[in-house]
């Protein structure tokens, strides 16, 4: 902690944000040599509150929008350099089932893609669906598999990165929240445990980037989302999880991608399937207030949700056990 009579070193880089790009920022400035410290608000990292909250993410090679596939080539590489250098297994390589009905012209682009760049992956008719996923209820879906999908440990991640930046040296503050960034030569931040000096600083504040921003008298384009996750129950153990290699999955059938469902076999709960649906509530909120005014919303969610679920997935149970939330930072033209 900064102590308020004694000037704190001045650092080459402060990294503000404890969150996932704020730990391997902080790293990978390490590795190059600079004299890092990361802050971070909460007392702990990681925590329940910000973006990277939860134990699994995803991780696909097939993508809809523009240029994201071409990024995965670079971006699994360096999860096997990561684990490699941990001697740690991050990824867990189950494949990602996507699904589209008809004409699959939600699905098509994407394989062309996948094609174009070499990506494995497979097409499967309904019946092939019916045979190789025999855990999922499909009427005249096709699919698309994407062998390299699959689901990190974000846990686990964060406990290496952890240890990693204090092994080159880096030191990490929470509980330490910074109110106030003042440029120059040195950079000065005010925070609520005295002020810090750096030479360079980085924001990794997601959510609360807006907020951060307006000390630089910066007003940027970006608006939160609460964003909710729902973990299912198996009704038959390992029907759908990662040790029986169940995949990720994603329905394209969709109109619009306020529809979009997909579904993470999970690190958190080993008998539990995480579902989310995308961009599932228009209106923004402060990061501060992640869980106020939004109950209504997630409850006319979790209702076409669940009816979803009934219809697809015969070894959940009837009502999700667990409902948690999150955040989303999109742009105004997102
Ligand atoms: C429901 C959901 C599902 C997702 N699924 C996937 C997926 O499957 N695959 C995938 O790749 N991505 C997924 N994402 C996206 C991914 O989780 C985010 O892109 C990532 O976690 C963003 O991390 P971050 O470090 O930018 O933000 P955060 O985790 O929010 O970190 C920001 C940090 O900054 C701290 N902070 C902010 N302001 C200050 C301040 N003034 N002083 C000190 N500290 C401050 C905050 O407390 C926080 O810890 C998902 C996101 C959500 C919400």
């Amino acid at each position: 902690m900064a102590d308020k009579n004694e000037p704190e070193e001045i650092r080459d880089v402060i990294i503000i944000g404890g969150g996932i790009i704020g730990c391997f920022t902080a790293w990978h400035l390490a590795q190059q040599g600079q004299r890092v410290l990361l802050l971070e608000q909460f007392n702990h990292i990681p925590h329940s509150w910000g973006s990277s909250a939860g134990e699994s993410r995803c991780i696909r090679k097939a993508y809809i929008e523009e240029g994201y596939s071409e990024l995965m080539k670079k971006a699994y590489e360096m999860w096997t350099d990561f684990e490699n250098m941990t001697q740690n297994k991050f990824l867990w390589k189950t494949g990602m089932l996507l699904v589209d009905k008809g004409d699959g012209r939600n699905v098509k682009p994407v394989k062309d893609k996948l094609d174009e760049l070499g990506y494995p992956n497979t097409t499967y008719s309904s019946e092939d669906l019916r045979k190789h996923f025999p855990t999922i209820n499909f009427k005249d879906h096709i699919g698309l598999f994407d062998h390299d999908g699959g689901v990190l440990d974000v846990h686990n991640i964060f406990k290496s990165l952890l240890l990693l930046i204090d092994k080159l040296g880096g030191k990490i503050q929470t509980g330490v929240k910074v109110q106030n960034i003042c440029p120059g030569t040195e950079v000065t931040l005010t925070t609520n445990r005295g002020k810090y000096r750096a030479k360079k600083v980085v924001l990794t504040t997601g959510p609360w980037t807006a907020d951060i921003t307006k000390s630089l008298e910066l007003s940027l384009p970006l608006r939160v989302k609460a964003a909710t996750v729902w973990f299912w129950k198996e009704k038959k153990f390992g029907s759908y999880s990662l040790d029986t290699g169940f995949p990720v999955f994603a329905d394209y059938n969709i109109e619009s991608w306020n529809d979009f469902i997909y579904a993470v076999p999970c690190y958190e709960y080993p008998n539990m399937l995480k579902l989310h649906m995308h961009h599932t509530i228009e209106h923004s909120i402060h990061p501060d207030y992640r869980d106020a005014q939004v109950g209504e919303a997630v409850a006319k969610i979790t209702k076409k949700l669940t009816a979803y679920v009934r219809e697809h997935f015969p070894y959940l149970e009837e009502e999700p056990s667990i409902v948690q939330r999150c955040m989303t930072t999109v742009s105004y033209d997102s």
